[in-house]
């Protein structure tokens, strides 16, 4: 049977690192100049993206993810397993880690561990990224954290937008002020902080840090995980592929013109992160402006995009 694709509406979180980008860049309606993440592609508690239009619409994706398991080709799993999001780093994100699937399930009452990886949209010149530490046993990381060697333990690297970084479960890491970055992951929201810069609110209180949990799951010494990129030409479009791991695949698919594609996944999620163009499917014709995000379901057999945009597509 062919399946229409679903058009989904976000969720959006105020940080304390939050921003206006998600309004002035991707014209959402935000709900605080403290937005810090749009849930944009989401089917946990903590967040859900609702279905738009259509004969769904209402429905939370993870409604449809137990109730109708043809739409994703009948994908296994009690859950919805990608999380999408959008992040607006408009402030320094404390310095974290995220546990695997093994440690979340038996610590964080049955959560999937946090592998994520991210597209930089857009930063400010000369940003940095925390990516990995430079401990070379448990021992040191331990010691570096008691002793607070921040500056020697954490190491930066440079981003520029474009750039991509694949950041498995263990890996200590931290998006830093001016990152606005798409981010593909698992479903999931444990998160362990490591250090938050000795920041206090404006009650004069430190964030908890989680340092115990943390220094257990990092993966030490750190392991670059930084894969080869693919780049496909093909008519219309090229296709970068950035990672194909354990639990996603992510591509970028840059549309100049019409491309034809047929679905081979169970299903793909999408989202459109500049530009504008037009998905046509059967007789349908669907807007793709900036900022929409869809999944394209397992029937959706043929179909074709057109215009001049970007999107970042994934499927596990
Ligand atoms: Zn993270």
């Amino acid at each position: 049977m062919t399946q229409s694709p679903l058009f989904l509406t976000p969720v959006f979180q105020e940080r304390i690192w939050g921003g206006t980008s998600l309004r002035d860049k991707f014209n959402y309606e935000i709900p605080s100049d403290l937005t810090g993440e749009c849930w944009a592609i989401s089917a946990h508690p903590n967040g859900q993206s609702t279905i738009a239009s259509g004969e769904h619409a209402g429905k939370t994706l993870g409604q449809l993810w137990d109730e109708n398991r043809e739409i994703f080709g009948g994908a296994e799993g009690t859950k919805f397993p990608l999380l999408t999001k959008i992040l607006d780093a408009n402030n320094d994100l404390s310095v974290q880690v995220h546990p695997n699937d093994d440690y979340a399930h038996a610590n964080e009452n049955g959560e999937l561990g946090k592998t994520e990886c991210w597209y930089i949209i857009d930063c400010k010149e000369g940003t940095d990224m925390i990516y990995g530490h430079t401990a070379s046993s448990k021992e040191e990381l331990v010691r570096m954290v008691e002793n607070e060697e921040w500056d020697s333990l954490l190491r930066r690297v440079k981003i520029k937008p474009g750039d991509f970084f694949y950041v498995p479960s263990g890996t200590i890491h931290a998006l830093c002020e001016g990152t606005l970055v798409l981010e593909t992951q698992q479903s999931s929201d444990t998160t362990y902080r490591v250090y938050d810069y000795d920041r206090t609110d404006d009650r004069g209180e430190k964030r908890e840090l989680h340092l115990e949990k943390a220094i257990e799951v990092s993966t030490v010494p750190h392991v670059d995980s930084l894969a080869e990129q693919k780049i496909e030409e093909l008519d219309g479009v090229t296709i970068t592929t950035f990672v194909k791991e354990q639990y996603f695949t992510v591509y970028k698919w840059d549309i100049l013109g019409k491309a034809s594609f047929t679905q081979k996944h169970p299903f793909q999620i999408c989202s459109v992160i500049d530009g504008e163009g037009i998905l046509h499917h059967g007789e349908e014709s669907y807007p793709l402006p900036k900022g929409t995000h869809f999944v394209l379901p397992a029937g959706m057999e043929a179909f074709v995009v057109e215009g001049d945009c970007k999107l970042i597509v994934s499927h596990v």
